[in-house]
């Protein structure tokens, strides 16, 4: 078994921002030499998540609107009461969704579908900066 990967770095205005990092975590990819394995991709945070999409306008709307719906911002949580917080809706989102997906590698290339990237959901209340780690294992 052998391990290799990479850091992402991004910046991303926070308040529910959806971002597509597929090209981001494919050059990760390129950077070594598997043909076949898996690559994870985790983000380090508890108001961010990952999860696959069609990374299109309506779609990401759709998505932001459902979780409002599921969490919305302007509810009573006892995260934000109990420590005097404003994103107790960030956390439960993130939980919601999930820090990482695993990506199976094959002839190289990540298996994703033509209408399929890989998004960085960021929900916290102010602009962030974030790190993404590809871990990818063959
Ligand atoms: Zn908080």
């Amino acid at each position: 078994m052998a391990v290799s990967g990479g850091l992402l770095r991004l910046e991303t205005p926070g308040h529910g921002a959806i971002v597509d990092i597929t090209e981001g975590v494919s050059r990760v990819l390129a950077t070594s030499d598997v043909e076949h394995g898996v690559a994870t991709v985790f983000v380090t945070g508890s108001t961010a998540a990952i999860t696959t999409m069609e990374h299109e306008p309506g779609g990401v709307v759709d998505l932001q609107a459902l979780l409002e719906r599921l969490i919305p911002v302007a509810a009573d949580y006892e995260h934000n009461r109990r420590n005097h917080d404003t994103n107790a809706y960030a956390h439960l989102r993130a939980a919601l969704i999930g820090p990482s997906e695993s990506v199976p590698i094959v002839a190289g290339r990540l298996v994703l579908g033509t209408w399929q990237q890989l998004v960085l959901l960021d929900f916290d209340d102010r602009p962030r900066q974030r790190t993404v780690t590809v871990t990818i294992v063959s």
